[in-house]
């Protein structure tokens, strides 16, 4: 593996040379700028492998393509130990980060193309799963961060994409030449855009017939020209320049989001895994999104861990944990947290295998699990504030702690028990600001309503597949009804 340590790949993103805004200015170097900083960290922790005594065995698996070791982010699953290992290793990242590690889109974008092309070269005669496995084969040999791009702007909701006013509101082909097609568009809320060596690009929707200029799938390096990236902005992000890590909460890690804009970008044809297949649009969408749903019963569980740690914390830091209601809320907190856990390996321990050799959750129960996920979260979120108290918003700054004229009375008067140092108390209280109101708040909970679709997404999918007409026959039988 080329890059093989968070420093090595810390150095790589310094060398892409990308078109990026930050707050309406251009961003050079966006390792370097405090705003992205932590956003870069966790991501770098995916090349961390010496951590816990299980990290190397769930960051890394052998290749399929070439026997060779790699991290599992590049990874296509063979089996459902693989559907496993994967949830286990995003538990165990969202443990160490506490937010969103942003690899996993990547991930399982190219795990649904890699069945869906295997079945559209098989229909349509193409040779698109060759291009992805050789593709596949440099990123692993590399070991890149991939970000899987899907979600488009989408302009008026009720119009299809060829009816829209300016058809760039889905990503689109506007050319074609021998060697390539040229693309155009723009693609939202792009889980850790600024920290990816790549771009892999998929249709957001199931396109119909007359709609092919969408129906387009392909890979580009995040430098290429014609790309633009936009930093989203996250509550209180700005903290972030202050200089006063205390006032973060989560200062070392955080979250990432943008815009990407496509205009006129030429894709060589090697890198092109999809161009006017309508028929197999569908089949990406649904099982990225499924793919996704179940990484949420990995990373927001990790997650969990810590919030549910830190509600703890701050009920002993303030002589709190042995009230009985406190126990009883974080008891309800763990449960919530290990039933997401529980539906993210039920999907992966159910999952089977494709036609191509890849292996697919159980599609039923990964939306299942992402349901919970746009739900328990929040609960979680809403006990942990109780449980903290108001102090979380209404806490003084890390600069009124530096005031010698003001600190000894902060110290004084906001100290919990006597043997708890007052910033400590204040320490665990800014995280849980960060994590439920601030800037933490992004990942852990807007992400887990609309993050691999929104919740009614999963409720389409749910009833779709829980095939009714057979419990209603199940009904008839016990009650012997005759049909
Ligand atoms: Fe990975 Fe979770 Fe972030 Fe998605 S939300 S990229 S699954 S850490
Ligand atoms: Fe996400």
């Amino acid at each position: 593996m080329k890059i093989d340590s968070p420093e090595e790949y810390l150095e790589s993103l310094r060398r892409l040379e990308r078109d990026v805004y930050v707050l309406g200015e251009p961003c050079e170097c966006t390792v370097d700028h405090p705003l992205l900083r932590p956003s870069a960290n966790a991501v770098a922790e995916t090349y961390d492998m010496g951590r816990e005594p299980e990290a190397e065995g769930l960051l890394t698996c052998r290749s399929h393509l070439t026997g060779k070791t790699i991290s599992r982010f590049t990874h296509i699953h063979r089996g459902t130990d693989d559907l496993v290992d994967k949830v286990l290793m995003q538990r165990l990242l969202g443990r160490r980060t506490a937010t969103c590690f942003q690899r996993c889109v990547g991930m399982d974008g190219f795990n649904a193309l890699y069945s869906v092309t295997f079945e559209c070269d098989e229909a349509h005669g193409t040779d698109y799963h060759s291009r992805l496995q050789d593709y596949l084969a440099w990123v692993q040999e590399e070991n890149l961060v991939v970000e899987g791009a899907m979600t488009d702007v989408k302009g008026d909701r009720s119009l299809r994409p060829g009816e829209q006013v300016d058809p760039d509101m889905f990503l689109r082909v506007v050319d074609r030449t021998s060697d390539g097609i040229v693309v155009r568009g723009a693609k939202a809320h792009q889980t850790g855009a600024l920290n990816s060596h790549e771009i892999l690009v998929m249709p957001t929707t199931a396109m119909r017939e007359g709609e092919e200029q969408f129906a387009v799938s392909f890979a580009v390096p995040a430098d290429a020209e014609g790309i633009t990236f936009v930093l989203g902005r996250q509550p209180s992000d700005t903290r972030k320049l202050e200089g006063s890590p205390l006032d973060v909460g989560n200062p070392n890690y955080g979250s990432q989001e943008a815009l990407v804009i496509f205009e006129d970008v030429f894709i060589p044809s090697e890198r092109v895994f999809m161009c006017g297949e309508t028929d197999q649009s569908g089949k990406v969408v649904e099982r990225f999104a499924s793919f996704h749903r179940q990484s949420y019963g990995g990373c927001k569980v990790g997650v969990g861990d810590v919030i549910i740690g830190a509600a703890q914390l701050a009920a002993e830091y303030q002589g709190a944990a042995k009230a009985s209601h406190v126990r009883d809320k974080i008891t309800e907190m763990i449960h919530l947290n290990e039933t997401l856990f529980a539906c993210g390996i039920a999907c992966s321990s159910r999952g089977a295998a494709t036609p191509s050799g890849g292996y697919m959750v159980d599609t039923l129960l990964a939306n299942v699990c992402k349901l919970n996920v746009t739900r328990f979260p929040f609960e979680i979120a809403r006990l942990l504030q109780d449980i903290a108290g108001g102090l979380v918003v209404t806490m003084p700054s890390e600069r009124d702690f530096a005031n010698t004229e003001i600190a000894p009375y902060l110290d004084k008067y906001l100290r919990g028990r006597a043997e708890v140092p007052t910033l400590d108390r204040i320490r665990i209280l800014k995280f849980i600001e960060s994590i439920t109101v601030g800037c933490g708040a992004a990942a852990y909970l807007t992400e887990s309503i609309h993050g691999a679709g929104s919740p009614q997404a999963q409720r389409i999918m749910i009833s779709r597949l829980a095939d009714l007409p057979e419990k209603v026959r199940l009904a008839k039988r016990i009650a012997g009804i005759e049909d």
